[in-house]
């Protein structure tokens, strides 16, 4: 990977990377879309990296399919995938990590304090491999992209990162990976995520801007539904992800959710702004 990178930089070519862990659905595509947009020759890796999973986290269960995933990637543009071992990643002896302070220990990281040590470490190592002019990652894990964003900054790395939209089902699902995990009651219970985060936006647009109030129409909205049981729910500054007090009635926030519905985990966010009020 590292020889063809080098040789498509030499030939004055851009690369577009979109990094995933594959079983690739729309949300992905929309990324692959956008990075031949921006760039152009894309790369996509599928590397479920076990150091942003915590033992007890579905590292083994996590659903893989390479051939269907190589077929959707190559139809949406990919030119090169990259699919690396774990040993390829972490030989033996592997022993330096990438930590960012402050946003890694908020919010996701708060409920899975190694989770972002891990992302950083690979997306680092997979930006030295693959060497993108551009990376394109999806505001599904806002917070991520917040990240990687921070770690491309502070450790002056040559890229330039753009987050794309949340691709939903018709329904407003967030697409992800792990939707494969819920069944059929859990997936139609699991609808009061993006229902309250729709809640919130109208209140939003209606003029509501007191983080507290918001925040209780999202709790209020998600304690209907029996099987859902919420981890947090985040009403922050959209860049630093920082709470937001009742007398901080901001015209930009981000509203964030984790909760769990059975035993899947599952995030969805929305970003609220005055350009959304008509
Ligand atoms: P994953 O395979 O879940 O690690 O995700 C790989 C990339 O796809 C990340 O940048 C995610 O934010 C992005 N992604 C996942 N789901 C969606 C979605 N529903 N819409 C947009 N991007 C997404």
């Amino acid at each position: 990977m590292q020889r063809r990178a080098e040789e498509i930089r030499r030939s004055n070519r851009g690369i577009g990377f979109v990094p995933t862990m594959g079983f690739l659905h729309e949300g992905h595509l929309s990324l692959i879309r956008k990075a031949r947009e921006l760039a152009d020759v894309v790369v996509v890796s599928i590397f479920v990296n076990p150091a942003q999973f915590a033992p007890n986290e579905d590292f083994v269960s996590y659903p893989r399919d390479e051939a269907r995933d190589a077929r959707l990637a190559e139809e949406a543009g990919c030119e090169l995938l990259f699919i690396p071992s774990e040993k390829d990643m972490y030989p033996d002896g592997y022993s330096t990590f990438v930590q960012i302070d402050g946003l890694s220990s908020i919010w996701e990281g708060e409920l899975r304090p190694t989770h972002f040590r891990g992302v950083t470490t690979v997306v680092a190592k997979l930006f030295n491999i693959v060497k993108p002019r551009v990376a394109v990652f999806g505001r599904k894990d806002t917070q991520q992209a917040l990240i990687v964003k921070r770690m491309a900054a502070d450790l002056n790395m040559d890229v330039l990162v753009h987050v794309a939209p949340i691709v939903r089902e018709p329904d407003g699902l967030a697409m992800s990976s792990r939707n494969t995990y819920l069944t059929p009651a859990q997936r139609v219970e699991a609808l009061a995520i993006s229902r309250a985060l729709r809640l919130a936006e109208s209140r939003f647009d209606e003029g509501e801007r007191d983080p507290e109030i918001l925040r209780a129409a999202v709790m209020r909205e998600l304690a209907g539904s029996s099987e859902v049981r919420v981890e947090y729910v985040a009403v922050t500054d959209p860049v630093t992800m920082a709470p937001l007090a009742n007398n901080d009635a901001a015209d930009e926030m981000l509203i964030a959710v984790a909760a769990r519905v059975g035993k899947t985990r599952l995030i969805d966010n929305i970003l609220l702004n005055k350009s959304t009020t008509s």
